[in-house]
């Protein structure tokens, strides 16, 4: 079987990527917009007052922020853990805090998540816990299989398909969750401090994985209170300080 290349491998993945709007380029699309988003939680704690910012179709977007500061709230405001006390989070067009049951499920499909956790099965070997995802989503094992080989070749875990979690180094447990997180070829991903229990050689390799996957396609919004990893990358950065938009 050929070797295919990281080119070729995205390019399978995301088959939209030729269209996508670069960060470099003033968006026309936007991918996900806040408007005027407050959020408090339950136990009185405010998290979010009075957030607005858009994201266009194809952006690569760090928020930053000190622990605390608001930026998992906006990224889980964003695929429907939480719900804005005030304001309208859209994402793709859709208010994410009027959707119910199965629209809420169609939207989630359109967006990957990564933690900084990893969130994975331990009794799953690394492609179990790939497939699973695809699984959920009732794809044919024929199909899981297809997807399979070119997401575990992206991040780099090919030899390590039969591996249960704890043979796996940090850096690789955050690689096979990028690769759930991706093989279901989610035009959004999120990823909230994807890099913050890796060393800086690790962290950099996560961020060039998202950076790739950016670069054919997907909107990527990447939260992360690592100021050097920010300024290494050069793009686009939305700073947020005790719940608010931070500008200079
Ligand atoms: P960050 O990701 O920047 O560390 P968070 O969005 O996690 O910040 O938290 C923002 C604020 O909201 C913090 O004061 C935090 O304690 C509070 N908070 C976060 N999640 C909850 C929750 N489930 N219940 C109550 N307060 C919360």
């Amino acid at each position: 079987m050929p070797t295919l290349t990281a080119k070729e491998i995205l390019e399978q993945q995301f088959p939209a990527s030729e269209t996508a709007t670069k960060s470099v380029e003033t968006p026309t699309e936007f991918c996900v917009e806040f408007r005027n988003v407050s959020k408090v939680y339950e136990n009185g704690r405010g998290a979010l007052s009075n957030v607005s910012f858009q994201v266009g179709k194809g952006e690569f977007l760090f928020i930053t922020g000190p622990s605390g500061s608001g930026k998992s709230t906006l990224l889980k405001l964003l695929y429907g853990e939480q719900i804005a006390s005030q304001g309208e989070v859209i994402v793709n067009g859709q208010n994410v805090g009027l959707q119910r049951g199965n629209q809420l499920s169609y939207l989630r499909r359109q967006i990957g998540v990564i933690f900084q956790d990893y969130k994975l099965i331990p009794q799953r070997t690394v492609t179990e816990n790939i497939s699973v995802v695809l699984q959920a989503q009732g794809y044919t094992r024929k199909e899981i299989q297809r997807r399979l080989e070119p997401t575990l070749k992206l991040v780099g875990l090919q030899t390590k398909a039969n591996c249960f979690p704890e043979q796996l180094s940090g850096g690789e447990q955050q690689r096979v969750s990028i690769a759930r997180a991706i093989v279901a070829t989610p035009p959004l991903i999120l990823a909230d401090e994807p890099t913050g229990n890796l060393d800086p050689d690790n962290s950099w390799q996560i961020i060039q994985i998202l950076r790739k996957l950016n670069h054919f396609g997907a909107t990527v919004i990447v939260t992360t209170h690592d100021e050097q990893l920010v300024r290494r990358c050069d793009t686009r950065v939305v700073r947020v300080c005790n719940g608010e938009i931070y500008r200079r």
